[in-house]
């Protein structure tokens, strides 16, 4: 059994196209965070942005709903 890892997402804002997650651990890009790292299997503990942690996952599920 490999040791769990754990990473947040790091979520990179664009002006003109749509924002983009990198994982912290493997710093792979997602266009949506997930729980898991697709990439590295990280345990992804939450999104962390330029203002700091995002816990709102209503803001999350806006996002989403396109
Ligand atoms: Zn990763």
């Amino acid at each position: 059994m490999p040791a769990k890892k754990t990473a947040y997402w790091i979520k990179n804002t664009h002006l003109l196209r749509q924002d983009e997650f990198v994982c912290s651990f493997c710093k792979s890009k997602a266009a949506k965070p997930s729980a898991i790292c697709p990439h590295c299997g990280s345990n992804m503990k939450g999104t962390k942005s330029d203002t700091g942690w995002v816990d709102e996952m209503e803001a999350i599920d806006a996002f989403f709903d396109d």
